[in-house]
């Protein structure tokens, strides 16, 4: 049976060059990067081998790159390292309702600390006003924390216009860029950040690596205490192998990104026309132009997303309900009830998100057994 990938937002395949550069560092290359002799030496030239290639995916400089075990782990870190590190200026935090639990889960914690926290509404396309955001600084807040783009609804949040709040305010500003970081151009002085994550698994490099951005000067403490390697931020004896498959991956997306960027818009605007055509009712969950070149969240009245993905799963199509991680429970999708979905509607909705290896053939596939599925689904319900 043919098999469709169409969940690259819940993760993405490993590129299998980056699988060949991984190799050497699990069967061969074994020593301690903070080891002085030979052996030693040559995993902390992967290791910084790695970091550049990062450094040239986001436009920082390399003493600038803290490795980390996941994007979870960047967003802990930023949030709750920033938090501690400034809590003789201030104890407020802003954020936002629309951010993954890595972000969310971090923030509900700090306020169990001391700590308060806005959390600023989308729109109901799931954009953050600059406005907003403005309007929830008070003479307390030390940090600022936005995505780039949302993970489940696409929607690309106005970052600049936030870095420039920030910095008028001179108050710290991190953004959660897993779902932009190998995917759209990021520059982090562009966008005027001081702190971003990104995760090796979504942009074709292994899982369980993550990174994390800190502007040079910033005070931040560290949440894992140990040895002190990464610049004595975050303990713990390097992930060689994931590290350099991490950097590979960067390396090599680096060159794709404008050429992805038009392909796979092309891809996701005929399938949403598609969709919107084909199945009476449909609706575009985020922005309808600042969304993700590769991302389509549509809702389906009187169907449950699940029962969708089980019966694509059943053509070996596969696609989710929303964020991956947050299957585990089983309520409707916090992004979906922010921007203004009912219960009943959230829990009828369906996230394609595409990749390098989706093409034209794939989405006429899947415009071809769609409509088929909801039809007799339909049906079922009456
Ligand atoms: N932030 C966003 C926006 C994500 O989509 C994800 C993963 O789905 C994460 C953070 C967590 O990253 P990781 O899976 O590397 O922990």
């Amino acid at each position: 049976m043919k098999q469709i990938y169409l969940d690259y937002a819940a993760t993405t395949p490993v590129d299998p060059v980056v699988a060949e550069a991984i190799l050497p560092y699990i069967k061969d290359i074994f020593g301690n990067p903070s080891s002085i002799y030979t052996i030693g030496q040559g995993s902390r030239t992967a290791i910084e081998k790695a970091r550049e290639d990062v450094t040239g995916l986001i436009g920082a400089k390399p003493e600038e790159i803290i490795f980390t075990s996941s994007g979870t782990e960047s967003d802990n870190l930023a949030i709750k390292g920033i938090a501690y590190a400034n809590r003789d200026k201030g104890n407020h935090i802003i954020t936002t309702e629309i951010e993954h639990h890595a972000v969310l889960e971090s923030t509900r914690f700090l306020e169990t600390q001391g700590f308060s926290v806005t959390y600023i509404k989308p729109d109901k396309y799931g954009w953050i006003s600059p406005d907003k955001i403005k309007n929830a600084i008070t003479k307390k807040t030390v940090l600022i924390s936005v995505m780039h783009a949302n993970n489940e609804i696409g929607t690309i949040e106005p970052i600049k216009e936030i870095g420039r709040i920030a910095k008028e305010h001179g108050i710290y500003f991190h953004i959660d860029a897993v779902q932009t970081v190998g995917h759209i151009p990021v520059s982090v002085d562009e966008l005027g950040v001081d702190l971003l994550s990104l995760s090796g698994h979504k942009f074709y490099g292994p899982k369980g690596v993550g990174a994390l951005y800190i502007r040079k000067g910033t005070k931040i403490a560290p949440i894992i205490h140990g040895g002190g390697q990464e610049r004595h931020i975050r303990a713990g004896t390097e992930n060689l192998s994931s590290i350099v498959g991490l950097g590979k991956a960067a390396e090599i997306v680096k060159g794709k990104i404008q050429s992805e960027t038009t392909r796979l818009t092309g891809l996701r605007d005929m399938l949403i026309k598609g969709l919107l055509e084909k199945i009476p009712e449909t609706k575009l969950n985020g922005h309808p132009t600042e969304r993700l070149p590769n991302n389509i969240n549509i809702t389906i009245p009187n169907i449950e997303g699940e029962a969708v993905i089980l019966h694509l799963n059943e053509l070996g199509i596969y696609a989710g309900t929303g964020s991956a991680c947050s299957a585990y429970d089983l309520g409707p999708s916090h992004i979906l009830l922010a921007i203004g979905l009912s219960q009943q509607m959230a829990h009828s909705s369906v996230r394609f998100t595409l990749g390098m290896w989706n093409t034209k053939e794939d989405i006429e596939y899947l415009l071809q057994v769609l409509p088929n599925i909801i039809g007799r689904l339909l049906e079922e319900e009456k």
